[in-house]
């Protein structure tokens, strides 16, 4: 059996769903389930997502996975389309599109389609990254109103790039950008995505879009009483595979980086960057075996990586040990590393199991 896999508890993913409903009442729910549902599964997670507005994927390979994998849910592409004849695609699966560059809405004109599309119009708040400028906004709106291919009325969405820094004035001033561009011809309007529903109840509108909460992960730097009821979705394992004396002076791993500095045991973990645990991972960096904390020592390598256990531990060959997950946050994990948890989430590689459990 394979015993480096990522648990996938279904329990924790609906409880974070009711608290993030229970955050924002009043909205509907697209889940966002891009890069492969932050790593948890996309297919089973859109699944196991029910009573929510819809599904929210970056590209349309995802799309047309859930759809052939007889997922019926609304789905919208965050990333919009960039080829012409991907229209017709869009119909055919029944997706709706973000428009965010006036290349798309070119095409939306061009196009012969056999119904018209669902479009969220996106405005730039401030990411500049995607969407339309505040200036050119009204006469884009204007021109899709016109458009026989397009499905009225059109809604608009917009990102934040700083909602997860709490002290920072900036996502007020987005929030009342926004807002002046809500108005009766418009049809659902987004703006929130986990940052946003958690700390700006003012940026809740008609549809939250909660990524990196759902999955029980806090989006925000610091620590903060924000994201207390939610639950973590993804615990990392895998088991000891040797359990060796060290004598003082003694390396371990490749380079021979990290030398023993009184004799101790060295624990070897059945988990390397071969299963996308990162190599750059620090010494220090914190894992979680029999209950303590232990840290990482010498080079993650591809299916291995050594921990300290102490000269009077009592591990032994097959413990459990968490890489993070249940007992560890994968934020403090990524912390040591100099990266985010979704970071660490994503980059999964195939090789680990997912095990899912309710
Ligand atoms: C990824 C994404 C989200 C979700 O972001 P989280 O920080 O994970 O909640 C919401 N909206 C858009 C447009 C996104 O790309």
């Amino acid at each position: 059996m394979n015993f480096v896999r990522a648990l996938i508890n279904l329990k924790a993913l609906k409880h974070n769903l009711s608290v993030l409903q229970a955050a924002a009442p009043k909205s509907k729910i697209l889940a966002v389930i891009k890069g492969n549902a932050y790593g948890h599964g996309m297919v089973e997670v859109a699944q196991t997502l029910d009573n929510i507005y819809g599904l929210g994927v970056a590209r349309i390979n995802e799309a047309i996975m859930l759809r052939t994998r007889g997922i019926t849910k609304d789905i919208l592409l965050l990333e919009g389309f960039i080829n012409p004849l991907d229209l017709s695609v869009l119909v055919f699966y029944n997706l709706q599109t973000v428009i965010h560059c006036s290349e798309q809405v070119d095409f939306l004109f061009k196009a012969t389609l056999i119904k018209p599309l669902k479009i969220w119009l996106k405005l730039d708040i401030g990411m500049h990254r995607l969407g339309f400028r505040p200036e050119e906004f009204h006469a884009v709106l204007k021109r899709l109103i016109d458009c026989p291919n397009v499905e009225k009325p059109i809604n608009i969405l917009g990102h934040f790039n700083c909602a997860d820094e709490l002290e920072n004035p900036i996502t007020h001033q987005q929030i009342t950008l926004f807002k002046k561009y809500i108005s009766e011809d418009i049809g659902s309007v987004s703006l929130a995505n986990s940052a946003g529903i958690l700390a700006w109840p003012d940026s809740h509108l008609d549809i939250i879009r909660p990524g990196v909460a759902l999955y029980g992960v806090s989006p925000f730097v610091g620590k903060t009483d924000k994201c207390q009821q939610l639950k973590p979705v993804m615990t990392l394992k895998s088991k000891l595979i040797a359990v060796r004396h060290h004598l003082k002076g003694e390396s371990v791993g490749y380079g021979a980086d990290w030398v023993a500095q009184s004799d101790c045991k060295v624990g070897v973990v059945a988990m390397g960057y071969g299963d996308g645990y990162p190599r750059m991972a620090p010494q220090g960096t914190p894992i979680l075996i029999n209950s303590r904390i232990v840290s990482l020592i010498g080079r993650v390598s591809m299916d291995m990586l050594t921990v300290d256990l102490g000269l009077n531990c009592t591990d032994k060959v097959g413990d459990d040990a968490i890489l993070w997950g249940d007992g560890l946050s994968v934020n403090d994990v990524a912390k040591h590393i100099g990266t985010i948890g979704y970071e660490l989430m994503t980059k999964l590689t195939p090789r680990v199991d997912l095990q899912y459990h309710d």
